[in-house]
C-alpha cells in the first residue's frame, strides 16, 4: 500500500477521548477524520470533519463508512470483529484485526504473552459457579476475578480476600465467563508504549510509571525509577515480539507489574493508551502523532523526551471541575475531552505538566 497523502481521510472506530486526540493529531498534519460511533454524542466527532452515527454492527452503514475512508483504525478494543471482516475489503485497517480478537479476551491474551517469552500472574478460566471454587482451590487467595470479555477501568472485577464467601463474587462479575488471578505483589506498575511502521520499524517512548487508584489510571510519569528501567528491556523485547507476532501496525501499549521476580504482563491495548497521553507535550512526537503516521505510511516521528521529567494527571469526575484553579498554574498543559456530566470514575480530562 503506498502512503496516504495529507487531504486523505481517515477512519475512526470509537468516538470517545482517544478517537478526539488521534482526530487533533491527524488534523495537524492535514488529514480529514471520519468517527464511526454508537452514540450521538461523541467527543471524537466533535472535532472531526465526518461522523457516522450507527451501531458497531449495523454492516450496511460500517460497509458506506468505510468505502469513505482511505484508511481504517480504531479507538476503542471492544468493537466487535465478525462484522470488521465483511468490511475487509474496503480500506485497509490498521491495527490488523488479530489484535482485537487477542485484546478481547483476557485468557487469549495471557496465553500470547506465555507464547512470546513473557511471565503472567497465574490464572485459570472459569466457566461456571463450581469452576470458581477449583480455581481458588487452585492458585489460592487473594485473587482477582475478571470478566474474560468488556472489562477496563478496573469495571467487570472482583477482588477476592482469603477465606471470603465466593458466592458474593460470582454475583459482582454477574455469572459471566472470567478469569481467576492471583494477586501480584509488585513494586510498580509500569507500561510499554510502541509504534510499529507498516516496513516493521519499532519505536518505544520513555516507560512510564503509571500509578493506578481503584483499578483507574490516576498517574503516568516519566522518567520512571530505577527499579522499573532495570526492568524496561525485557519488557520492550516482549512487546515487540507480541507486536511482529501480529504484523501489528499502529501504537501497541502492554501493561506490566514491576515485581522482584521482573516484569509481569498484564494486559496489551491495541491502541494509543491513557498511560501514554503525557506524550502530547512531554515528547518530540506524541503517540497520537505516530499512530496516525504509522497507518497512513509516513515516516515514525522522534520519541524522545522532551523535558527532563513529566507527569500526568488524569482528572476523573468530579476532579474536572478544578479547571480554573488548574488553569492557574502557567506551566500546567490542560485537556478537557468535552464530556457533559462528570460521573464518578469517568475520565474527564488529564493535565501534563513538564519539568525542566
Ligand atoms: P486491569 O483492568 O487488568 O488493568 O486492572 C486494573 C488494575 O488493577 C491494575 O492496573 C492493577 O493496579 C490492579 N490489578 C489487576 N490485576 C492484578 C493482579 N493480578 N494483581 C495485583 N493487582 C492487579
Amino acid at each position: 500500500m503506498k502512503t496516504l497523502a495529507p487531504g486523505s481521510t481517515i477512519g475512526i472506530l470509537g468516538g470517545g477521548q482517544l478517537g478526539r486526540m488521534l482526530s487533533v493529531a491527524a488534523a495537524q498534519l492535514g488529514y480529514r477524520c471520519h468517527i464511526y460511533a454508537p452514540n450521538a454524542d461523541s467527543v471524537a466527532a466533535e472535532v472531526s470533519a465526518e461522523f457516522t452515527c450507527a451501531e458497531d454492527d449495523d454492516v450496511a452503514s460500517l460497509t458506506r463508512f468505510a468505502e469513505a475512508c482511505d484508511v481504517l483504525t480504531f479507538e476503542f478494543e471492544n468493537v466487535p470483529v465478525d462484522p470488521l471482516h465483511q468490511i475487509e475489503d474496503c480500506a485497509p485497517l490498521h491495527p490488523p484485526i488479530a489484535a482485537l480478537d487477542i485484546a478481547q479476551n483476557r485468557v487469549a491474551e495471557k496465553n500470547f504473552a506465555r507464547d512470546h517469552g513473557g511471565t503472567t500472574a497465574p490464572f485459570a478460566e472459569v466457566t461456571d459457579r463450581d469452576g470458581l471454587d477449583k480455581a481458588i482451590a487452585e492458585i489460592g487467595a487473594p485473587a482477582i476475578l475478571k470478566t474474560i470479555r468488556m472489562g477496563y477501568d478496573g469495571k467487570g472485577q472482583s477482588r477476592i480476600r482469603p477465606g471470603e464467601d465466593l458466592d458474593q463474587h460470582w454475583e459482582a462479575v454477574a455469572q459471566q465467563p472470567c478469569v481467576a488471578e492471583g494477586f501480584v505483589t509488585f513494586d510498580h506498575e509500569f507500561s510499554v508504549i510502541l509504534v510499529r511502521a507498516r516496513d516493521g520499524e519499532i519505536r518505544f517512548w520513555d516507560t512510564p510509571h503509571n500509578i493506578h487508584v481503584d483499578g483507574i489510571l490516576s498517574v503516568s510519569s516519566a522518567p520512571a525509577p530505577t527499579e522499573i528501567l532495570a526492568q524496561q528491556d525485557d519488557a520492550r523485547a516482549l512487546a515487540a515480539k507480541m507486536a511482529e507476532a501480529m504484523d501489528y501496525v499502529g501504537v501497541l501499549t502492554c501493561e506490566f507489574f514491576a515485581t522482584q521476580d521482573g516484569p509481569v504482563f498484564n494486559e496489551m491495548a491495541p491502541r494509543v493508551h491513557n498511560s501514554g497521553h503525557w506524550t502530547i507535550e512531554g515528547a518530540v512526537t506524541s503517540q497520537f502523532e505516530n499512530h496516525i503516521r504509522a497507518i497512513c505510511g509516513l515516516p515514525l516521528g522522534d520519541t524522545g523526551l522532551a523535558a527532563a521529567k513529566v507527569e500526568m494527571h488524569n482528572l476523573i469526575g468530579a476532579q474536572a471541575d478544578d479547571w480554573q484553579n488548574l488553569l492557574s498554574d502557567g506551566a500546567n498543559h490542560l485537556h478537557l475531552y468535552g464530556k457533559g456530566e462528570s460521573r464518578p470514575g469517568r475520565k474527564m480530562g488529564h493535565v501534563t505538566k513538564l519539568y525542566f
